[in-house]
């Protein structure tokens, strides 16, 4: 997978950096978004807070990792590339994500934007439910 990764880096434009693909292959594994600061504990090679939330938001923005809020009011990050695109359902006690996706809902994201009238086009979008998961209710 690292070759992909390396590969996945250079196709959008950046240097395959040991750093970017460290970030790539740690996301890779893990199943629910991560704060940067739970990033920066579980890289093996430490990288410094303010180069790491850098290359955090390159990928980002080019798609290669998703951004969400999960209404902590900061940023968590996954894995986008390869991955299903999809959605999280958070219980607002316990902090328990779990994915969602559904085509006739990203129909209906695409028709809403289409409507806007001060935008051209729209790149990406998060979607966060919130609620109690069957443990917590
Ligand atoms: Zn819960
Ligand atoms: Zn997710
Ligand atoms: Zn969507």
């Amino acid at each position: 997978m690292q070759q992909g990764f390396k590969e996945m880096l250079r196709k959008a434009g950046f240097r395959a950096t040991p750093g970017k693909v460290a970030l790539l292959e740690l996301l890779q594994d893990e199943v629910k978004p991560l704060t940067v600061v739970e990033i920066q504990k579980k890289l093996r090679q430490k990288q410094d807070t303010v180069t790491l939330y850098r290359s955090l938001e390159a990928l980002t923005e080019k798609n290669l990792l998703a951004r969400s809020e999960l209404g902590h009011g900061h940023a968590h990050y996954e894995l986008s590339v390869g991955k299903k695109h999809h959605h999280h359902l958070v219980c607002t006690s316990c902090e328990r994500v779990e994915d969602f996706s559904d085509p006739s809902l990203e129909t209906a994201l695409i028709k809403a934007a289409k409507n806007a009238k001060a935008f051209k086009s729209i790149n990406s979008h998060s979607l966060e439910l919130f609620g109690l998961c069957a443990r917590c209710s």
